[in-house]
């Protein structure tokens, strides 16, 4: 995978180079639950080996440190603990937002319930503020959550707003509609802390770009969100892929993972595109290579 730089410069993966000093490189990854992964989601063309906690985890700490992201945003985190220690000792704090009803806990053998994670590292930035929601439709509560973090960089004092959230999944217009309701939710908690700092948006949406809820991210907040990986293409539209699967009733690819961003305040600098497909294999993901069954998206961005 390489990163992508708007003055047209291309860097790829045997050279990670840090984000510039002054910018702030943000990864959004949808990690996939152990114990979903392993016992749930039935992805029949992986490798049993490869979805073993005891070395999947580090296959996991690889893909996280191997791009040197600054604020990295999880979804489906079951083993935050582990994350907290190991990403700890990197000088990493984060913050834990589990699901109300997390089918984790359904899971035999589960090691707790999936939520949303934010990690910071703590060398370069210091947290103000930390406000969790679940997200509610028509007033009542959802099983989804999110996560708003308010930031300030050591440096020079900049402050900025990271959320992430890991909408309802599964297709269908009723549930296209209910993640359009959580969108709306998100925005209403975001208006209610950013108090108009840069701002930035991740998470596993759960739905391709055409859905109701894409454009209620991007358009309905003001100034409007931009979608950083919608830069990577020259017709600036969304990639292919961000997860591609095999479970037993067929092969699914689809793009359900972002990272929005106030582009009134930031200026996008790089993006890292998304593996290839001869990279990925025929049996799709998660693999030995890649751990999860999203791929990971990294973006860096500046102050304006
Ligand atoms: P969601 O519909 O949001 O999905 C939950 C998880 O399932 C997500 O992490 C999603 O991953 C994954 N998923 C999506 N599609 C599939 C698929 N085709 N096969 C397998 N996994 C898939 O669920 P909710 O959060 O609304 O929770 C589901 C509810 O179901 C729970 O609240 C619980 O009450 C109930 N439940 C009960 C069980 C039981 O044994 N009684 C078992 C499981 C759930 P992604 O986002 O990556 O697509
Ligand atoms: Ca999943």
């Amino acid at each position: 995978r390489s990163f992508h730089y708007f003055d047209g410069s291309r860097v790829s993966s045997e050279e990670i180079p840090h984000c510039k000093p002054q910018a702030i490189r943000v990864m959004q990854w949808n990690v996939l639950s152990q114990s979903l992964g392993e016992k749930h989601d039935n992805f029949v063309a992986c490798p049993e080996e490869a979805l073993c906690w005891r070395t999947r985890r580090w296959r996991m700490l690889e893909e996280i440190f191997m791009y040197k992201a600054d604020i990295l945003c999880f979804q489906e985190v079951d083993h935050f603990y582990f994350l907290k220690k190991t990403l700890g000792a990197l000088d990493f704090v984060g913050t834990f937002f589990p699901k109300p009803d997390s089918p984790c806990s359904y899971v035999k053998g589960n090691n707790g319930p999936d939520g949303c994670a934010i990690f910071y590292n703590t060398s370069k930035f210091e947290l103000l503020r930390t406000e969790t929601r679940i997200l509610e439709v028509c007033t009542c509560q959802s099983n989804q959550v999110a996560i708003l973090c308010i930031f300030r960089r050591k440096a020079d004092g900049r402050e900025f707003c990271v959320t992430t959230t890991h909408l309802k999944a599964r297709q269908g217009t009723l549930l296209a509609t209910l993640r359009n309701e959580q969108g709306k939710d998100l925005l209403d908690f975001i208006r209610a802390y950013y108090d108009h700092r840069p701002l930035i948006v991740t998470g596993d949406f759960n739905a391709e770009p055409t859905e109701p809820v894409y454009s209620t991210i991007t358009d309905c907040l003001e100034p409007s969100l931009d979608s950083g990986y919608s830069y990577l293409s020259n017709h600036h539209e969304e990639p292919p892929y961000t997860t591609w699967k095999i479970r037993e009733d067929g092969e699914t690819r689809h793009t359900l993972d972002y990272i929005f961003f106030h582009k009134d305040t930031l200026t996008l600098e790089s993006v890292l595109d998304l593996p290839r497909k001869e990279d990925i294999g025929e049996n799709r993901v998660p693999s030995f290579r890649y751990s999860s069954d999203h791929f990971s998206l990294v973006c860096d961005f500046c102050f304006k």
